[in-house]
């Protein structure tokens, strides 16, 4: 999964384009549900999130490594697909 530092400036462009519906405010900066994001994998090639942060405050989450395969199974629950 990623995660978002504290670097967040609040601009909500993220929230609406996770595929997955993982980012959502939180008390002080927008947080990603780890259990929601696959990294985008199954969904596009590159994290979206990523793509239109403007401040690139979003990175991989030291506490939630992840295999592509492991990201694929966790895509295949979330969405129902086998
Ligand atoms: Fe959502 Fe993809 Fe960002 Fe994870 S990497 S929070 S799934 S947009
Ligand atoms: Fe925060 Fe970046 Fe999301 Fe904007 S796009 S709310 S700065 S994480």
């Amino acid at each position: 999964a990623l995660k978002i530092t504290d670097q967040c400036i609040n601009c909500d462009v993220c929230e609406p384009v996770c595929p997955n519906t993982a980012i959502s405010p939180g008390a002080e900066i927008y947080e990603i549900a780890p259990s929601q994001c696959t990294e985008c994998v199954g969904h596009f090639d590159v994290p979206q999130c990523v793509e239109v942060c403007p401040v690139e405050c979003i990175i991989l989450d030291p506490q939630h490594p992840e295999s592509p395969e492991q990201l694929l199974a966790k895509y295949a629950v979330l969405t129902g697909a086998e």
